[in-house]
């Protein structure tokens, strides 16, 4: 089936060939592990997910690598700042190293939570401090670097051509954007390869290197662990739009001197999940992460067929209206599964009828990753009479291993759930205000169901009498 995808760096869809047939090696920048991680960047590790699973459906064998940011990423671009490690140790008055430990262990619950594949490798840049000082004293023999005394170890952008590349970035544009600098850098885009360590105190994280003590830039973590697990030329990187100006087009002009032009072959951008007052973002401290919307009783694969809901290169709005219309149609597409498999008796899948819905559906998210369109499909597949049950059940099972939104397991738990019987005591209360309303005791019959509502039971009025079903968890 043809791949394609948007790729940034030519800023055209291109058809996908891989460096080795059906192989794939794909890096995607991870988190910054000193705080949780909002939804609005779940929104990027779910759009990864997807990249996963289609290469996955079209018979690849994936390689992912997703570092964890544990030292070095400052609070600003402009390496200035506070490192955001650090910045969350003192918050909560805990070592760096069990910040990054403690939000290492909640970022994987939360991608757990959303069904996310987990990488081949989460390499932390802790573990390959080795492999960072490599690259920076190769860097600096082919006369890329420069130190600005008590800083560190910088990048002159200058002497690489290709500077900003990437989306292709007006570069005095780039430049006149930035603050104009004022710690010694030459070039405003310049950023720190090294830092060192303050001389007047011992910082939490560091290491020696051969220009001092003190610990790598943020970028040049990217640069050594693709290239140490994925080898020198891989495939795709991919990452937040906010990744394109700065992280990404450093990353770039360090590695492409040291293995050749051009590194990656496609650069893939998710668009923002934006709040109602635009980006979400951590500085507030006001944000919501999945635990949240698991505490406010919303599934996380609600949440996650509301991503899927738009397409990764636009951005996206959440507000609880928006999410609790995903829940509905999540639930109605459950519903639905749950009736097929109640209703599949001994029928058999109809081979050319599941092929021709599969090759659809797969065709239509391999196209650049159009799981809204997608989504569509399966509504017209739950429709379509032509179908029968067990076929619809089998390409649900292909549907759940593309989308991840586990629609066969949701549906299997709805009829467990639904064939556990009443006790007694919610039977008799349900006959009582079957005989309320009877007498049109309106008030009556109301207090009943309350009262079954709490004790965790639903009475469900159908065309055959109620039905007791158990509230779900
Ligand atoms: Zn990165």
């Amino acid at each position: 089936m043809t791949i394609r995808l948007y790729n940034t760096m030519s800023r055209k869809l291109e058809e996908f060939k891989p460096l080795l047939p059906n192989h794939v090696g794909f890096y995607s920048c991870g988190p910054t592990v000193y705080w949780d991680q909002h939804i609005g960047n779940m929104r990027s590790f779910v759009n990864s997910d997807i990249l996963k699973r289609m290469f996955i459906e079209n018979g690849y064998d994936v390689k992912h690598v997703m570092n964890i940011t544990d030292v070095g990423h400052l609070t600003s671009d402009e390496d200035s700042g506070e490192d955001k490690m650090e910045k969350g140790a003192a918050r909560e008055n805990k070592s760096a190293w069990d910040i990054a430990k403690m939000y290492t262990d909640s970022f994987i619950r939360d991608i757990t939570s959303l069904n996310i594949i987990k990488p081949t490798f989460m390499p932390h840049a802790t573990d390959y401090i080795p492999e960072q000082i490599e690259q920076i004293k190769k860097l600096e023999k082919l006369g890329y670097t420069y130190e600005i005394p008590g800083d560190g170890i910088y990048y002159d952008t200058s002497k690489f051509a290709d500077y900003g590349a990437l989306g292709g970035q007006n570069l005095s544009e780039l430049r006149g954007g930035l603050r104009v600098d004022d710690n010694g850098k030459k070039n405003p885009t310049d950023f720190a390869l090294w830092k060192f360590s303050p001389t007047d105190k011992k910082r939490a994280m560091e290491w020696e290197s051969p220009w001092g003590v003190g610990f790598p830039g943020w970028h040049i973590e990217c640069s050594a662990m693709s290239m140490k697990l994925l080898g020198p030329h891989f495939d795709i990187h991919v990452g937040g739009q906010e990744h394109i100006k700065v992280h990404h087009s450093d990353e770039i002009a360090q590695s492409e001197p040291i293995v050749g032009k051009p590194w990656v072959n496609y650069w893939v951008h998710y668009e923002w999940l934006l709040s109602k007052d635009g980006k979400m973002s951590k500085s507030s401290g006001d944000f919501l992460t999945v635990q949240d919307l698991i505490e406010r009783g919303y599934d996380p694969m609600a949440f996650r067929y509301l991503l899927l809901l738009g397409h990764y290169h636009q951005p996206l709005d959440f507000s609880f209206e928006a999410l609790d219309a995903a829940t509905n149609g999540y639930k109605s597409i459950i519903r639905k599964v749950a009736d097929l498999i109640t209703s599949k008796g001994s029928e058999h899948v109809n081979d050319a009828v599941y092929d021709e819905w599969h090759n659809k559906i797969l065709d239509t998210v391999s196209d650049n990753l159009k799981t809204a369109e997608a989504l569509v499909y399966i509504q017209e597949l739950l429709k379509d009479n032509k179908v029968n049950a067990a076929t619809k059940l089998k390409l649900f099972e292909f549907i759940d291993r593309l989308l991840g939104l586990q629609f066969v397991n949701r549906a299997q738990k709805l009829l467990d759930i639904e064939s556990v019987e009443a006790p007694e005591e919610i039977k008799k209360l349900a006959e009582e205000r079957v005989k309320a309303k009877a007498e049109k005791n309106w008030e009556l019959a109301d207090k009943i169901r309350l009262e079954i509502d709490s004790a965790g039971w639903n009475v469900v009025d159908t065309k055959d009498g109620p039905k007791i079903i158990k509230k779900m968890a």
